[in-house]
């Protein structure tokens, strides 16, 4: 019998994963979609980018860093369930980037490098995830390294993130003598992820065997307290995001991994209600919506197109389906949505709520953008961050400022960088979150534009989106700041700074205008 839509949403499932640089978010990546069977050989994943890399002349920037610059999404399908992994920049100069594809996921795994603990970057991307609500599975990695305390770590990630734990495995040894996981809630163990099924087993001492005669003990004690001391797993704690079921594993050396992906299709949420401006949709609703939260440039260098990644928030898209773009209230033609696999893209005739497809355009779409079948709906909550970079651009053949214009406008379109019309005519001023965003910017001006550019010190250092209740208000301030007042992409009234100290004097003088650092797109 063909599957109804509701039961096509229901098994989906939608996720980021969430980590510092290097506690192993890339090999679990490979690991999933190699054990999820999307790919043959781990390592896919990074032939895959490296390739990308050499093809194209920007990247050049991420590969001399080793950082991931492009976001991108990758599925696969795992008894039954369909698994949609966003994934996102590491670095923290991109980090607008990683905010905004967090609007898109419905859970997190949170990636803890079990020698370190919780590092600076998890810290802040959990309060991302918490600011909206995400639950998160925690997934302590390295176990076959040197590690804490596996009631340390939990101890840690209750204290800093204020999150219950629920450890549903537990480590089988330490470092060179790890060798797989007690599964608390069922009894079974499982060594290595290349065992597809755990084994059911009569109590810890049979586990124990596996390890040194001087070991065996304190797993058992261990195992005992874990049962007495942790919390039972709640799974309407978890979906609240009160509590993390834990487990322990080695990404690299094929650890932990299924246990993953099992709990991922156990207790991970479908794809979620999202709000927008005049009512909240849920994602087994007949018609299709889906918003953009990132354009990704040149993934083919062949064809100069933008993908923009649509996640579908409900109903079902049909290739060749036409949707209403409410930004503009235009009708737009879905004739190439594509899916991403590890190692290929391929034409989706068919995507549901939780989907995540790219839609090829010219410059139609942008982030934040809403696709609905004619209602005319507006999600809300991709949000831009105000930039903590102000720049003014510098062309060097002065001849091309028109084509510079273009350039700037594409780009902050695209979301890699954020432009700002000055009110009093004078030149533009590009923002940014991270200073690697202008090596990404000066780089693809020059390869893609043949626009060679340096940046000036504006006189400006923050910027917030001013409003007001009364128009009257907001009229005055800016008339009267008019030097000071720049329109972004969208023609939003922004106020620009000298510094912090003049920021919080102009607030303060004016209590009427409202002044944030961080806007919803609309
Ligand atoms: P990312 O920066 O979070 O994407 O981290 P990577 O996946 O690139 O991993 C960073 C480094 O840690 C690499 O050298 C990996 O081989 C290594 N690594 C990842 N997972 C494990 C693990 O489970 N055990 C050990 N020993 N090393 C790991």
């Amino acid at each position: 019998m063909a599957e109804t839509l509701a039961e096509a949403v229901s098994r989906r499932r939608t996720f980021a994963i969430i980590a510092h640089p290097d506690a192993g978010k890339t090999t679990l990546t490979e690991k999933l979609l190699l054990f999820g069977g999307a790919i043959q050989l781990a390592g896919e994943v990074k032939a895959k980018k490296d390739r990308i890399q050499t093809r194209s002349d920007w990247m050049k920037i991420e590969r001399e860093r080793g950082i991931s610059v492009v976001t991108s999404v990758m599925t696969f399908e795992y008894e039954g369930n369909v698994f949609n992994i966003l994934d996102t920049p590491g670095h923290e100069d991109f980090a607008d980037d990683t905010y905004r594809t967090l609007t898109a996921v419905d859970a997190a795994v949170m990636v803890i490098d079990a020698a370190k603990g919780i590092e600076p970057r998890t810290l802040k991307l959990f309060e991302v995830c918490r600011m909206r609500d995400i639950p998160i599975i925690t997934f302590i990695n390295k176990m076959d390294r040197e590690s804490r305390d596996p009631f340390e770590i939990l101890d840690e990630v209750e204290e800093k993130l204020a999150l219950d734990t629920a450890p549903i495995t537990w480590p089988v040894g330490r470092s060179k003598t790890f060798c797989g996981s007690y599964n608390l809630a069922d009894n079974t163990y499982r060594g290595s992820d290349t065992q597809v099924e755990p084994t059911p087993v009569n109590g810890p001492q049979a586990v124990a065997d596996h390890l040194p005669e001087n070991e065996r003990q304190v797993f058992i004690d261990e195992l005992e307290l874990a049962r007495e001391a942790c919390r039972p797993f709640d799974r309407e704690a978890f979906l609240e995001g009160h509590m993390t079921p834990v487990f322990f594993g080695s990404a690299l050396k094929n650890f932990g991994v299924r246990d993953l992906i099992n709990a991922l299709g156990a207790y991970a949420p479908p794809p979620r209600d999202q709000v927008a401006d005049i009512r909240t949709v849920h994602a087994a609703e007949d018609k299709m919506t889906a918003f953009v939260f990132k354009i990704q440039a040149n993934m083919d260098p062949n064809h100069r197109d933008r993908i923009a990644f649509a996640r579908i928030c409900s109903g079902k898209l049909e290739r060749g389906m036409k949707a209403r773009l409410a930004r503009t209230g235009k009708q737009l033609g879905l004739t190439a949505p594509q899916f991403f696999f590890a190692s290929q893209r391929q034409l989706a005739d068919t995507a549901y709520a939780g989907d995540v497809v790219g839609i090829p355009n010219h410059g139609t779409l942008r982030i934040g953008d809403t696709l609905t079948e004619g209602e005319p709906l507006v999600f809300q909550g991709v949000p831009n961050f105000s930039p903590e970079i102000l720049r003014r651009v510098r062309l060097e053949d002065a001849m091309k400022a028109k084509k510079l214009k273009e350039a700037l406008q594409q780009m902050a379109e695209e979301g890699v960088v954020q432009l700002f019309q000055p009110e009093d005519g004078s030149p533009a001023i590009v923002g940014v979150v991270g200073a690697l965003q202008l090596d990404v910017l000066k780089e693809r001006l020059s390869a893609e534009y043949g626009l060679p550019v340096s940046f000036e010190m504006s006189r400006f250092s923050v910027c917030r989106w001013i409003s007001a209740e009364q128009v009257a208000d907001l009229d005055k301030f800016m008339s009267s700041h008019r030097g000071d007042i720049c329109r972004d992409l969208d023609g939003d009234p922004v106020f620009m700074a000298q510094d912090g100290f003049s920021l919080r004097y102009e607030s303060e003088r004016s209590p009427a205008i409202k002044m944030v650092a961080i806007k919803e797109y609309h």
